[in-house]
């Protein structure tokens, strides 16, 4: 079968994140993924920020699919794509097989790539073993238009999964997530209004809330007292842990799109006739407006609603008391949250002038950006590295929260700094939990801003340029007389190839 039509520009084997956003979107295209492309420019729209700046946004599907029993992963990619992302998840724990079918220019021409994939697949989907299989195009399949919807859709009962996810189309590994949670949630939705499925393991007695994005584990249990006292339970959790979660998923009475950025997610809930809450249950006003908008949503009576208020609300105020921050703190990432953070951060005492996020602006978040404003702060969506750089030198914060490029930046201005995944993301956010979390680790960190600034003063100008490295027992000095050498040599190097050109 042949994949390309004959007019299709073909990106070679060796492109991919380097060859060009608007090349591979072209080449995409016109290889027949123009529905495929449209649907991701619209569900991930671009910003002033439209280009991954951190990891392969794959990584963020095929950490989906990993962290799934009984579900096997294959990707179609080129070789360094691959090696790369099995290297990233291996390093984060996967421990399970990642199924790769490579290729070549020939194979990739022809169309006996696609031929291969389906091998593999059949070869895959044993149902002793697996539930479902997820097939990923990287980069160059999607732009060679390797039909991955003209794989069988369930094989002895395995269902097939194939979605495309390239970095010129999915900016973020945040919204990479939802491309595979979006897709297997259609796929659930579609058997459940066929008839019956098969019960969930995780099946929650009662009124559940289904609740969107990956959690703290103890996020859930925090939710879950503030839903008690109006009859509702914490849900299920999307993206799930197995095929039949999804199920109870689709169950919920309403649904908390605790992180924003999951736009092919919350299409199925809608479809599904569950009515979607954005922000979340942070601090006093963040948890006092999202259960009385949960509260609506799931038809709870008002007195109801009041009475679990007053329930959960004194309690976290205490908490907030007791925990005050007294701290100017800029907050950058890439994964989801950060508005919320912010949020949690401001109701505890700390100034936060700036909130930069990687993901787009949504419905989802509109909210707490509202609040945020409100409260001084500036919330960049699709915000670059350099903008979050240039916010937090102007900002000159006694704590940064961010990326591990922008945490570098601040080390090396003698600031205290946090990486946003490993610290901030490692500890509770909601409810009265949440409340207390971030002072003890805010107080710690600024107080040593005084001992980074000696650090630097200490080290000025060793381990910076060409004096990085190690291996030296006292400050490096240039060797006499070297940069005078390079400089002649390279003089008369130009001269020679001056005088044979002419
Ligand atoms: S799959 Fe990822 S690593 Fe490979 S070319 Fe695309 S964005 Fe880059």
């Amino acid at each position: 079968m042949d994949t390309l039509p004959p007019s299709a520009p073909s990106p070679s084997a060796e492109a991919g994140c380097h060859a060009g956003r608007e090349t591979m979107q072209a080449a995409a295209r016109a290889a027949g993924k123009t529905e495929a492309m449209d649907r991701l420019m619209a569900d991930y729209p671009r910003g002033p920020h439209d280009q991954p700046q951190s990891m392969c946004p794959a990584f963020g599907s095929l950490r989906v699919g990993l962290r799934m029993r009984r579900v096997a992963t294959i990707l179609s990619g080129s070789a360094c794509c691959v090696y790369g992302l099995t290297f990233t998840s291996h390093f984060y724990g996967a421990k399970r097989s990642v199924g790769y079918v490579p290729f070549n220019s020939e194979t990739l021409v022809t169309g006996k790539l696609f031929e291969d994939i389906r091998e593999a697949v059949i070869a895959t989907a044993k149902p002793e073993d697996y539930d479902a299989v997820v097939v990923t195009n990287l980069c160059v399949p999607t732009a060679s238009g390797v039909p991955l919807d003209l794989l069988p859709r369930q094989i002895n009962g395995v269902r097939i999964i194939g979605i495309d996810v390239p970095g010129f189309g999915v900016p973020t590994h945040a919204e990479a997530k939802d491309v595979l949670t979006g897709a297997m949630l259609r796929y659930a939705r579609q058997e459940a209004e066929q008839g019956p499925v098969a019960r969930p393991r995780s099946l929650v007695e009662g009124r559940a809330v289904t609740l969107i994005g990956e959690l703290f584990p103890a996020d859930p249990v925090a939710i879950g007292q503030l839903l008690a006292p109006m009859g509702l339970a914490a849900g299920a959790q999307a993206p799930c842990r197995e095929w039949r979660d999804l199920y109870a998923a689709l169950d919920g009475v309403a649904v908390a799109a605790l992180h924003p950025f999951y736009t092919a997610s919350v299409r199925e809930f809608v479809a599904a006739g569950r009515p979607v809450v954005g922000s979340g249950p942070v601090g006093v006003e963040g948890t006092a407006a999202w259960m009385e908008a949960i509260g609506r949503a799931a038809e709870v009576p008002e007195a109801m609603r009041d009475a679990a208020r007053q329930a959960v609300l004194p309690a976290i105020r205490a908490q907030l008391e007791k925990n005050a921050i007294a701290a100017r703190i800029t907050v950058s990432g890439y994964e989801g949250s950060e508005l919320l953070v912010a949020r949690l951060l401001i109701e505890a005492g700390a100034e936060v002038p700036y909130v930069g996020t990687a993901c787009p602006r949504t419905e989802w978040s509109a909210a707490d950006a509202e609040w945020l404003n409100a409260h001084g702060c500036h919330v960049q969506f699709r915000a670059s590295l350099e903008q979050d750089i240039a916010a937090m030198k102007e900002a000159k914060p006694d704590l940064a929260l961010g990326t591990t490029p922008l945490v570098q930046k601040a080390k090396e201005m003698g600031w205290p700094a946090l990486y946003f995944t490993n610290m901030v993301s490692a500890r509770p956010l909601f409810g009265i939990m949440g409340a207390g979390s971030m002072a003890g680790i805010v107080a710690a960190q600024t107080r040593g801003r005084e001992r980074f600034a000696r650090m630097v003063g200490f080290f000025e100008g060793v381990g910076s340029a060409d004096r990085a490295g190690y291996g030296f027992r006292d400050k490096p000095e240039d060797p006499p007389g070297f940069r005078e050498r390079m400089r002649k040599l390279r003089a008369a190097r130009a001269k020679a190839e001056e005088a044979v050109g002419s």
